[in-house]
Formats: C-alpha cells, sequence, structure tokens
C-alpha cells in the first residue's frame, strides 16, 4: 500500500496535485511524477472501498517516485505561499521565489526573497538532508538556510495538511546558516578596531600634552636657570 502513488503531475499546469484533488479516471489529466516514465495516470479516486490512488494507464513497473512528488510539493507550496515560519515568533515575508536555484555549484530547493533583497535558501528534507559539502558550499554565500525535515512525514498527507507542515510548524525546522551573524561580528570588530585607534590616538594626545604643560610649568619654575646656565657657559669661553 505504501508504495501507491499518491501524487501525478498535472499536465497542464505542471503541479504536483493530490489524489484527492482531481476528477476520476483519466480526467484527472496527471502524468507520473517518475521523470523516467511520465506515462499518463488514472485516477482512483471514487470508491470508499480502496485507499484513493493513481495508476498507470499502461503495463509497466514503474513505482511512481513518491518521495520526488512529495518533494516538490512541498516546495511548490513555499514558492506559492508569501510566508514562512523560520523558528518561534519569527517569519519570513516574501514576494519573491524561485525552486531550484543553481547556487555555487549546488542545487538549493527553494530561493525566498524579500523587498529589502533578504534572501532565504530553503531545503526541504524528504529523503536527504543538507550534508557537509553541500553546508560548506551554502556558507560561502553568506546567505539565510533554512531546513524543513519531512522525512517521517505520512507520505500521504493532503495538500492542505501538508502546507501547515510546511509552512508553519514549529517542529520541523533548523536554521543552518544565518546571514546577519557573520556580518554582525565583523561590524562589532570594525568598530571595536576604529574605538581602539581612537582611545590610543586620544591617550597619546594627552601624553603629549601633558609633556608640554609639565615642560612648560618646569620652564616658568626655572626659567631663569637655563639662562644662568648659558651665561656660566659662556664666562669660562670669554
Ligand atoms: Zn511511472
Amino acid at each position: 500500500m505504501g508504495a501507491e502513488l499518491i501524487r501525478g503531475i498535472d499536465k497542464s499546469s505542471g503541479k504536483v496535485k493530490h489524489i484527492d484533488e482531481v476528477p476520476n479516471g483519466l480526467k484527472c489529466n496527471c502524468k507520473c511524477p517518475d521523470e523516467n516514465c511520465l506515462e499518463d495516470l488514472i485516477a482512483v479516486n471514487g470508491g470508499e472501498r480502496r485507499e484513493h490512488h493513481f495508476r498507470h494507464s499502461v503495463d509497466t513497473n514503474c513505482l511512481g517516485e513518491q518521495e520526488s512528488a512529495l518533494h516538490l510539493m512541498a516546495k511548490q507550496i513555499i514558492a506559492e505561499s508569501n510566508e514562512l515560519l523560520i523558528q518561534v515568533k519569527e517569519y519570513f515575508s516574501y514576494s519573491k521565489s524561485i525552486i531550484e536555484k543553481p547556487l555555487e555549484g549546488v542545487i538549493v530547493d527553494v530561493q525566498i526573497e524579500n523587498q529589502d533583497e533578504v534572501i532565504w535558501l530553503v531545503e526541504i528534507a524528504v529523503t536527504h538532508f543538507v550534508d557537509n559539502e553541500k553546508l560548506e558550499k551554502l556558507q560561502r554565500l553568506n546567505l539565510n538556510v533554512l531546513e524543513i525535515d519531512l522525512k517521517d512525514i505520512d507520505r500521504r498527507i493532503k495538500t492542505e495538511k501538508l502546507k501547515d507542515v510546511v509552512l508553519i510548524n514549529l517542529n520541523n525546522r533548523e536554521i543552518l546558516l544565518r546571514e546577519s551573524s557573520d556580518k554582525v561580528v565583523s561590524n562589532e570588530n570594525e568598530s571595536i578596531f576604529s574605538w581602539t585607534i581612537g582611545l590610543l590616538l586620544m591617550i597619546w594626545g594627552g601624553c603629549k600634552a601633558l609633556k608640554a604643560y609639565k615642560a612648560g610649568k618646569i620652564n616658568r619654575k626655572y626659567g631663569i636657570k637655563p639662562r644662568r646656565r648659558s651665561k656660566h657657559s659662556r664666562r669660562p669661553n670669554r
């Protein structure tokens, strides 16, 4: 039962459809989500006896790539939304989205961007989590990266429920990288550096002023001394 095909690709829109969102039979207008297959599907969603599913319109051994269809649907949900929960009390509102964005030699599941050009890269884990190699590549971009874990999700989950899981569920997401943290650190370093230079200049200036002041005071106090000395020193010469 688990291997049954629950999602197909709508042939008109190219979007993933859950079995309960399409008309029965060939009217579903769907094809297999497996890129090596892409055969027409027949929706079997009329009865109550059997769990609703798609079947191929031709004889085939294809199982229909359930995982990639779920993965694609999750990406579509983010691309079609305009707000995503990042962490507790932090939502990101965005106006632009790109599915499967190539960056730094990797393909990012979804890139979302707001009016201020703040970017979040969203990775959706259905079978694979972001590995160290990918993370290192993403690190070079200094962008925000969020990972959403759909690994243990019920593969039959309906679209409306999947939307909640992808967009607003608190327990399945993790911030892998934060853009601002790096920038804040470098800004802090910069300001500490200039503050230290400023302080050193002040101390140096202060010392110089104090020296000049002391010298002036000595000269005033023993003003005669240097003259006497010079007279003394001249006398033996004469
Ligand atoms: Zn197929």
